[in-house]
């Protein structure tokens, strides 16, 4: 039997660690400089790297990492239960060297990119010193990318890229972008794409605008791209392989903002349950109202279900070491998240009353991210479908009329086991 549910002791000590350091040391920063994805800036930098420092005197810098790549290569179950503690603030994932876009993009750089490739942008990216850019959403349509336009043409040693972006985040802080861009309009819809490393000061490369979505201190990015041009070693992958490249990173990057999510949701379910046995109400406190506890009770429900999805997800990763293998469990993780997000956020803010609304508590922050994960790495209703397909692969087709389950039939069935063991039992009177 290897169903288990506790926590290695020894890494159950390093997390109470990181939660201590966490709540003591970092998240205060939070409320000073909320977005720290700013490497240049002097201040932010004097703060971060002192506190990376101790994230590696601990062993647990890019936790996800393997050995070859600098860090401990705990695994995604591990970092599941490490991104429970850090979600909940916005420099904590830097901090700990696991922070979005930046991990996913290590990660694809570490699984396709070639030596020079390696040194040159991975190495740095997991030394913290820069940052980078995820680029693949277009205006004209995100959730289909066999709709996009933007597109690199070879030419020479060279490959040419014309095309707009936008949503990116942390644009405006990237050293190198990773952009899926079209190379041949004519192959098959899942060869049509490519991925190309670009550095952000390439010539033809504007940022057109920042946008801003309530309660994320980041920004999305609105790139367009004339005639930029990247020397033909830039290709990250095959030629054609985009959709392979995107999978892989997309797979990860969900599932950490599942891992992150959870830790949002323990926040507002201990704030709703602290307002619960804290606020007076008639003769007693607001905990004391069935119509509380009933909401108390239902959020317990769906953050425990949800987070035991999302570790069972982590854990089959490990096993599997492919995110492709386990493309049915991310989409459920991902389209439980925003629901479940929302549904404790909306609770927990109700019970705060007139406070609750006010942007001196986390709520409305809260709801809005839900929203957002709700769109982010694809809208929920695709990977429905995913996760629907991927369920009905494992079921085989029966009778069109009278399905298996068909009483009459299995009754009568019933009949004669039951009356060929009668016959033998009697028999053998
Ligand atoms: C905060 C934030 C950060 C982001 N960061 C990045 C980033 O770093 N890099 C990047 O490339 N992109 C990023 N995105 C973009 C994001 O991935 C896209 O917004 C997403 O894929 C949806 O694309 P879209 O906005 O074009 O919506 P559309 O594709 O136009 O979809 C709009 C709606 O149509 C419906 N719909 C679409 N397709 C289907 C379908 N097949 N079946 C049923 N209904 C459907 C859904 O309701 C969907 O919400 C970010 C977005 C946000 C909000």
């Amino acid at each position: 039997m290897a169903w288990d549910f506790d926590t290695d002791p020894e890494y159950q000590r390093k997390l109470d660690w990181v939660a201590e350091f966490v709540r003591t040391e970092v998240e205060p920063l939070d409320l000073i400089y909320p977005n720290p994805y700013d490497r240049t800036d002097p201040e932010i930098r004097a703060l971060m790297r002192p506190l990376q420092q101790q994230v590696k005197d601990q062993g647990l810098w890019a936790c996800h990492l393997g050995p070859e790549l600098g860090g401990p290569g705990y695994g995604q179950l591990e970092l599941a239960l490490l991104n429970e503690v850090l979600g909940t603030s916005m420099w904590a994932p830097l901090v700990f060297g696991c922070q979005a876009p930046d991990s996913g993009n290590a990660e694809i750089l570490a699984h396709f990119g070639t030596a020079e490739q390696k040194q040159k942008y991975l190495q740095p990216l997991l030394d913290g010193e820069i940052g980078s850019c995820y680029v693949m959403t277009e205006p004209t349509g995100g959730s289909d990318p066999t709709a996009f336009r933007t597109t690199a043409v070879r030419d020479g040693d060279e490959w040419v890229i014309n095309g707009e972006k936008w949503f990116n985040s942390c644009a405006e802080f990237a050293t190198f972008h990773i952009v899926m861009v079209v190379t041949d309009p004519d192959a098959e819809p899942h060869l049509r794409l490519s991925m190309f490393i670009v550095p952000a000061d390439a010539p033809g490369l504007e940022l057109v605008r920042n946008f801003t979505v309530p309660g994320f201190s980041e920004h999305e990015g609105h790139l367009r791209f004339t005639d930029v041009r990247v020397p033909a070693d830039h290709l990250l992958g095959a030629e054609g392989a985009g959709f392979v490249v995107a999978q892989t990173r997309l797979g990860g990057g969900r599932v950490h903002h599942a891992m992150r999510t959870v830790a949002l949701v323990r926040k507002a379910f201990d704030m709703m349950c602290e307002r619960a046995v804290s606020r007076p109400a008639r003769k007693g406190v607001l905990g004391g109202f069935q119509m509380t506890q009933e909401r108390i009770a239902d959020s317990w429900i769906q953050m425990e279900q949800f987070r035991l999805l999302v570790l069972r997800t982590a854990w089959r990763i490990d096993q599997a070491q492919d995110y492709r293998a386990v493309r049915k469990d991310i989409a459920a993780i991902k389209v439980a998240m925003p629901t479940v997000m929302n549904d404790i956020a909306r609770r927990a803010l109700h019970l705060h009353g007139a406070l609750g609304v006010s942007t001196d508590l986390p709520f409305l922050d809260m709801t809005t991210y839900a929203e957002v994960m709700a769109i982010a790495d694809g809208p929920t209703e695709v990977h429905k479908i995913t996760l629907a397909k991927e369920v009905l692969k494992q079921y085989a087709p029966a009778d069109p009329v009278y399905p298996t389950g068909f009483r009459p039939v299995l009754r009568e069935q019933a009949r004669d086991l039951v009356a060929r063991r009668l016959e033998r039992e009697v028999g053998n009177l």
